[in-house]
């Protein structure tokens, strides 16, 4: 239980001989899935940005790291980013996953780049001409940043636009630094990129301290990559007592904390914590929570659990919907009783003490039936309603779009989610010049869908500018 004593990445590289092993497993398959990038039942089956798997996977086995570099920077702006946090639908479609385990993918990736910066491989590379037409991203999360280094490359001058106080969206201020490294990691790209001539600016919120009209004027393009950040409540009893906050409260002051040195303000040390949420954000609460030192943690999930092995309804090369352990979880099984989610669960009530901070949760379990119009809803099970102790509740139940102000300023359109309404592929909003990517387009998804919407949007952004365009 070493790593949970630090907010040092508890990622650790395979030796050279067992990632060589691993890339002598890739078949090179005629068709491979690892690289094709399709939404099957809505889930992502293979790489969204189209990584050359097969390709790398050959070089390294043969020894040939830079090469194999060169190959993956073609797909992928940032791969120290997906290989670090990417769930890796490549694996979940591999061939090889069919009846073994999947090519370690995710593995050979992070190894390739990171032996790249190690080697002084990863250089800037500033354009060698410049168009003379200026372009403003607003957002510097993962959308953000892969179309202000496609942008760059096809030679405008780009500013970034960013409210928080550093760059790097929920790269920075959401995936915890245990998971990805703030300083050495994330910071280390974004000085490239101001090295190739990307300026950024910091708090500064476009719509509120720097006019959406002036940045119309200034700016000859816009790409929106604001990002879903409108988090989902739970407005049941008790939901303003002291002690129930947002995650991304929890998580963002985390890491301002831990990149201050300072402690945080919101602490669950020697607490009994309630995540709830079973998603991806619960398990980096728990992961924190762990390493403030709680007393306890247990993270509702209203699903059921998942399966242990692929259902016949879940057939490769689909993203297996298996029971997965992790690295949270992993943590706190390993601190405390086993894994700390409760499945079919969902919170009733918040009850408080005097001082009006948080001091229970009421709990009930519920089953799930199809109503009058065949939806799946939630029916409570009664007696089985449970009262649980808590000084710090999480609320990590997903986000519900974009917030709208900023959108409402630069009048584009919105869809029945309330995303900007921008087609797939082509990322125009409804205002000429203006574009948008990630996840204030799609909703809530994941890293490597963000860098697959930015470099797309980057793309039609610069034929918009150019009449043409030779980015990919
Ligand atoms: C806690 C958490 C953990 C996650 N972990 C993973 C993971 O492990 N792997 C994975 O693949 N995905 C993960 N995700 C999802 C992933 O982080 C997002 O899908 C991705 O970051 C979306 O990128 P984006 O650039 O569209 O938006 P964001 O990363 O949200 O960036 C949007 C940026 O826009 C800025 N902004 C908003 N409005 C303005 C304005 N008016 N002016 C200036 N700036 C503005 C915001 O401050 C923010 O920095 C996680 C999400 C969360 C919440
Ligand atoms: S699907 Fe798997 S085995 Fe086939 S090329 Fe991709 S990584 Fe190699």
């Amino acid at each position: 239980m070493a790593r949970i004593r630090d907010w040092n990445e508890f990622h650790t590289h395979l030796e050279e001989g067992k990632l060589k092993e691993q890339a002598a497993r890739c078949m090179d398959c005629g068709i491979p899935f690892c690289h094709t990038g399709r939404l099957i039942s809505g889930m992502a089956s293979g790489c969204p940005i189209n990584n050359l798997i097969p390709e790398w996977n050959d070089l390294v086995y043969r020894g040939l790291w830079r090469e194999a570099l060169e190959r993956l920077h073609r797909t992928n702006n940032f791969p120290e980013f997906t290989g670090r946090v990417c769930p890796a639908p490549c694996e979940g479609s591999c061939t090889v996953g069919i009846h073994t385990p999947p090519v370690t993918i995710k593995e050979i990736e992070c190894t390739i780049i990171d032996k790249g910066w190690e080697a002084g491989w990863v250089k800037p590379e500033p354009p060698v001409h410049r168009s003379g037409k200026k372009v403003a991203v607003i957002g510097s999360g993962p959308a953000g940043l892969s179309a202000a280094a496609q942008l760059n490359r096809a030679g405008h001058l780009v500013t970034v636009f960013e409210r928080a106080d550093r760059v790097g969206g929920l790269l920075m201020y959401g995936i915890p630094n245990m998971k990805l490294d703030k300083q050495k990691v994330v910071q280390r790209r974004v000085d490239l990129l101001a090295t190739e001539g990307i300026t950024f600016l910091t708090n500064t919120e476009v719509g509120v301290n720097y006019a959406a009209e002036k940045l119309r004027q200034e700016f000859d393009a816009v790409v929106i990559c604001t990002g879903a950040t409108k988090p989902r409540d739970l407005p049941i009893e008790g939901r303003n007592l002291k002690g129930v906050h947002f995650a991304m409260e929890f998580l963002t002051a985390n890491t301002k904390a831990v990149l201050g040195n300072a402690a945080c303000p919101i602490t669950a040390r020697d607490k009994d914590v309630i995540v709830i949420g079973g998603g991806d954000t619960g398990t980096d609460c728990v992961g924190t929570s762990v390493r403030h030192g709680c007393k306890s943690v247990v993270q509702v999930e209203i699903l059921p659990r998942p399966p242990e092995t692929r259902q016949a309804d879940n057939p490769w090369p689909e993203w297996p919907k298996v029971y997965r352990l992790d690295y949270g979880q992993e943590e706190a099984a390993a601190m405390f009783d086993g894994d700390p989610r409760v499945y079919l669960t969902t919170a009733k009530k918040f009850v408080g003490d005097e001082q009006g901070r948080v001091k229970a949760v009421h709990t009930v379990e519920i089953r799930w039936k199809k109503d009058a119009q065949g939806r799946f809803v939630p029916e409570e099970i009664p007696g089985t309603e449970k009262i649980r102790p808590t000084q710090l509740v999480l609320l990590a139940m997903g986000f519900l779009g974009p917030e709208q102000t900023l959108l409402e300023k630069l009048g584009v359109d919105r869809d029945n989610r309330s995303n900007v309404k921008a087609e797939y592929d082509r990322f125009a909003t409804s205002v000429p010049g203006v574009f948008a990517a990630g996840d204030c387009r799609r909703g809530q998804s994941l890293v490597v869908w963000a860098f697959n919407e930015g470099r797309t949007a980057a793309r039609e952004c610069d034929r918009y500018l150019m009449g043409r365009t030779d980015l990919p």
